[in-house]
């Protein structure tokens, strides 16, 4: 899978796409992979890199949302722990289980947690996760030996499940494309071609590595841009009303000092009435997250002061070790893609299911929902799509088609558990240049053999593209992915054919979006972002 080939196979067709889908997120690949399954003719544009919107910057949970269940969504939940068991069994050297307590300290909090988890657990009949439990102080110490003692009774324990939100849609990608699908970084859609009837029927797209015009037709064009669909909306009809109101939510991560057990911390109430979680995550403690909303969606979002501190400040209530700002080892800000029923200035009381929604001009755009659901959401997309473009109805088959890399025992690669089938591969480019067995940087498990991979097999095209998506060392610390983009941008240099030019403008854009992953104190004293 490289990018020259799907530019290849873009420009070497001829006629019309069954489908065209804009955007290259867990929404849009989801669809990709759904459409070309059935054995429509599939084309997916992405303006950036695979998963470079929300979708790499999640909390990374396969889950219900036990939060859902107390706002009386049922159905939601029900739909979503579903596609949580189907995930598992379609990705399992990607989808792991998770043990979350939910602390109590007051009386009423054992009875009523226990009770509400429970239905959790009831609603998620063959598919579930494992039973919850009500645990007492010294098993909950025992499991969550750091947090905070005062005032303890107890913890309720459920079960849910955990995943590399990244690496999922790169395999996903690779699905789509054996599937059949032709999938393009870098590609963005600046504009919309319509038939005489004023109906949208093909996209005018920048290659952003040449600055080529590309263009192509579609019996129907699919907008799958998250946060940015009215952008998108608006290249068909710049009059067309919002349907997304945009809000953010940040992770800080820590190191593993912070949460050494293997459970997770679930506060079902912060103080702004949100859910608050603090996770182990790759030899990490991610915690988050927050509900900001924001004016306007953009590629590389920036944590706010307040949402930093209210995220300190709530994990301190929690952790016997206060989190402060010098133990922040990186940041990272996602935009959801909520969809707007009424004027609410509330985002956290808005729906977090799907929505597709189709303009007079013939475009369909599918937003909102979850990671979790995304399966769901492209089945419903796809089947809409077909009935617009009228393509030969076909049945849905993915739910039982398995993601690139399925493997029923990936924990045998051990650090390359995560690429399961393509390990082996891996490991031989390691044995045949045993250089590339090394570390990209101290501090983190990367190894130089997982950089030339992601160049040959899976359209990295930037340092960035490595360090955030490919890899996740940015995501986890700043400083070590830093001090590793020099290695990884030589590696890349030598695969691709680039000079020392190539590099040093590398190195100045991952510069660039590292500042946002960053909290440092700058020459004044001020912090940024
Ligand atoms: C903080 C946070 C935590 C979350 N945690 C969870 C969780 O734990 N579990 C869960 O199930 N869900 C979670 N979610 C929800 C989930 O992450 C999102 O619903 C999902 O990632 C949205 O995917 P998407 O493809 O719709 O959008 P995106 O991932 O943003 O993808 C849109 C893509 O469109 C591209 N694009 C935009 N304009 C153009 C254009 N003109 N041409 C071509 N491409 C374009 C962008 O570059 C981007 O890659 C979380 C969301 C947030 C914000």
């Amino acid at each position: 899978m490289t990018r020259a080939q799907m530019l290849h196979r873009l420009q070497a067709h001829t006629g019309e796409w069954d489908i065209i889908v804009i955007g290259g997120g867990a929404t849009g690949v989801g669809v990709a992979i759904d459409a070309a399954a059935r054995g429509y003719d599939a084309l997916l544009l992405e303006g950036s890199d695979f998963g470079k919107g929300t979708s790499s910057r999640s909390t990374k949970l396969v889950h219900g949302g036990v939060r859902y269940l107390e706002q009386g969504n049922v159905s939601l939940v029900m739909d979503a722990l579903k596609e949580r068991g189907t995930l598992r069994q379609n990705a399992p050297h990607l989808v792991s289980n998770l043990a979350f307590i939910v602390p109590n300290y007051d009386w009423w909090e054992a009875p009523f947690y226990g009770l509400g988890l429970k239905l959790y657990n009831v609603l998620s009949g063959k598919y579930g996760f494992g039973p919850s439990q009500i645990l007492s102080r010294e098993e909950t110490l025992q499991r969550l030996p750091t947090i905070n003692r005062e005032g303890l009774r107890g913890g309720v324990v459920y079960y849910d499940g955990q995943f590399d939100d990244a690496r999922l849609l790169i395999n996903m990608v690779a699905t789509a494309a054996e599937q059949g699908a032709t999938l393009v970084n870098y590609c963005r859609v600046t504009g919309l071609t319509k038939d005489g009837n004023d109906f949208v029927n093909g996209v005018i797209a920048r290659d952003e590595e040449s600055g080529n015009t590309v263009t192509a037709s579609a019996k129907v064009v699919v907008n799958a841009t998250g946060p940015f669909t009215d952008a998108v909306r608006r290249l068909a009809d710049p009059s067309v009303q919002a349907m997304i109101a945009p809000s953010q939510g940040i992770h800080l991560v820590f190191d593993r000092s912070f949460l050494p057990g293997q459970s997770a911390i679930m506060v079902p109430h912060t103080s702004d009435g949100r859910v608050l979680f603090a996770i182990p995550w790759r030899g990490h403690t991610l915690v988050g997250t927050t509900d900001t909303p924001i004016p306007e969606p953009t590629l590389e979002p920036s944590a706010k002061e307040e949402e930093i501190q209210f995220i300190l400040k709530t994990a301190g209530q929690y952790l016997h070790k206060v989190p402060s700002r010098a133990d922040v080892l990186s940041v990272f800000v996602g935009i959801r893609p909520l969809v707007t029923a009424a004027k609410t200035s509330n985002t956290a009381a808005l729906s977090r299911d799907h929505t597709i929604h189709i303009d007079p001009s013939g475009l369909l755009s599918i937003a909102g929902g979850k990671w979790t659901t995304y399966r769901h959401m492209a089945e419903d997309c796809v089947n809409q799509a077909a009935t617009l473009g009228q393509l030969p109805e076909r049945e849905c088959v993915t739910r039982q088609l398995n993601i690139h890399g399925f493997h029923p025992h990936p924990e045998k690669f051990g650090q390359l558990s995560f690429y399961g089938s393509d390990a082996a591969a891996i490991n031989e480019l390691m044995e045949g240049e045993p250089d590339l067995a090394a570390p990209v940087a101290e501090g983190l498990p990367y190894v130089g053999a997982e950089v030339v991979w992601a160049v040959r097999h899976e359209m990295a095209r930037t340092v960035e593209d490595v360090l955030c998506r490919r890899t996740r060392a940015l995501f986890l610390n700043t400083k070590v992915a830093r001090e590793a983009a020099p290695r990884v941008a030589s590696l890349m240099a030598q695969e691709l054919g680039y000079d020392a030019d190539w590099k040093a403008r590398q190195l100045a854009a991952f510069e660039q979006v590292a500042s946002h992953f960053s909290l440092e104190v700058d020459a004044s004293g001020g912090i940024y972002p």
